[in-house]
């Protein structure tokens, strides 16, 4: 029997997948993947509202890694060594077809997560890897021979060659401890991914309301997005505002998520093409309601109200709009200004930001500056990315490389 021992802490994505890899390139080598709750991947079964977005197809690394706010420049070395075509790859291998949506987001063609957990149980089960449910990892050590001394949970002790660390992202991570113990330092835990509560009259009541291309800017960070927008019950979601919490995710946390925003509803018009559009409605249009004539294609009761809040009655010609109402007109359509003065999580995916510090961790292995024979894959680094499947993408990637990089040694 091989002396080999790896141990790997966290069963979610990223930990079945470096356990079920290192058990098949090193079959002589002893896998352990201990993991605290009584539910293995627990994040990949609600993942993507159920339907566990896996990847996404996006194979250019250099293009991939604009989706990281967190964490961009260290995982170009990574996606070159294993990058979403990999992970399709080893799924449909696997026996799990997979499908890219139109907007580039991949799931498995069931629209079922647990096919893709299915496919992970199934692989560590053949591959022998020793599943301990229920065990969580309370303290890792270097003992005296060198090797990583661990108690868990229930009270037992085991001796690892190497230890990966894949205990996921947020508070409740034991991970972080972990890590700290074993001399790495760890950045601000704080949420990303995540909806604006906005009161305002302009979107109050209008819930369920989407406008498929937005602007969403903080002026102050020079922060923008652009994308789908939701009206919410208390305020805007949609891809172009979580895209934008995670660009934001330090500066919002830091202003207890009251900010203001500037709306651009009609994309990338400018206020100026705007006016001249309404203008020219004037002189084609004028006999008929402005309320009847949506020159931009917005949804009839979001018009309905920024007209009604620059003063013109719905049942005004357009003949009898003034100049000033059209220019105020323009102005709310693209540079509305809204507070913000609180956030919800996203309940399709929300993910954290901070975690492991990214310079203390040599990327092209993923194992610790600091402590040789350690490695980290997954959310508990300081790494995270959009929505879209990216940040799966990233758990695959690292846990690809610890996988590599221990079993080579
Ligand atoms: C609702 C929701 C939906 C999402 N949907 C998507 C999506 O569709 N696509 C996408 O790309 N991303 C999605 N994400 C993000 C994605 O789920 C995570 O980025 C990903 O799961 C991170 O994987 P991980 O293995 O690093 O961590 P996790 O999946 O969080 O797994 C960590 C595991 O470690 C265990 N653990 C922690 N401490 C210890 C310890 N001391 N000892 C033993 N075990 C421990 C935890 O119990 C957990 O099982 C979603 C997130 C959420 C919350």
């Amino acid at each position: 029997m091989s002396e080999r021992r790896i141990g790997i802490v966290g069963a979610g994505a990223a930990g079945y997948f470096a356990a079920i890899n290192c058990a098949e390139m090193d079959p002589e080598a002893e896998v352990f993947l201990f993991e605290q709750s009584r539910k293995p991947l627990s994040k990949v079964a609600i993942s993507g509202g159920g339907r566990c977005n896996v990847t996404h197809a996006c194979f250019d690394p250099k293009e991939l890694v604009n989706h990281y706010p967190r964490g961009s420049k260290e995982l170009l070395g990574p996606f070159h060594v294993w990058q979403p075509a990999d992970t399709m790859e080893w799924f449909e291998e696997r026996g799990v077809p997979l499908k890219i949506e139109e907007d580039g987001r991949v799931f498995p063609c069931s629209d079922k997560s647990s096919s893709i957990i299915d496919c992970l149980n199934r692989s560590a089960s053949e591959a022998g890897v020793q599943v301990k449910l229920q065990e969580g990892v309370a303290s890792a050590s270097r003992g005296p021979s060198g090797k990583f001394e661990i108690g868990t949970s229930t009270n037992s002790c085991y001796e690892m060659d190497f230890l990966i660390l894949a205990t996921g992202g947020g508070r409740q991570s034991g991970g972080y401890k972990i890590a700290s113990d074993l001399g790495h330092a760890i950045t601000a835990i704080q949420p990303s991914l995540f909806s604006f509560h906005i009161d305002d009259p302009l979107v109050s009541g209008l819930q369920g309301l989407s406008v498929s291309t937005v602007t969403a800017a903080h002026r102050p960070s020079k922060q923008e997005q652009s994308g789908p927008i939701l009206i919410t019950h208390n305020g805007l979601s949609g891809p172009a505002i979580l895209k934008l919490s995670a660009w934001g995710a330090k500066t919002f946390y830091e202003c207890d998520y009251r900010f203001s925003i500037e709306i651009n509803w009609l994309g990338r018009t400018t206020s100026d093409q705007s006016l001249e559009q309404l203008s020219n409605m004037k002189s084609l249009s004028s006999k008929r309601l402005l309320s009847s004539e949506n020159p931009f294609g917005l949804p009839k009761r979001l018009w309905e109200r920024a007209i009604d809040l620059v003063g013109i009655g719905l049942r005004t010609q357009w003949a009898h709009v003034t100049n000033a109402q059209l220019q105020d007109l323009s102005e709310m359509l693209t540079r509305k200004t809204l507070q913000v003065s609180g956030k919800s999580m996203n309940k399709e995916e929300f993910v954290t930001c901070g975690g492991v510090a990214l310079e203390e961790v040599n990327f092209k292995t993923m194992e610790s500056k600091l402590t040789p024979g350690l490695y980290f894959a997954g959310e508990i680094l300081d790494i995270d990315g959009v929505t879209g499947g990216f940040n799966f993408q990233s758990a695959w990637t690292t846990a690809m490389i610890c996988s590599k990089s221990v079993t080579i040694k």
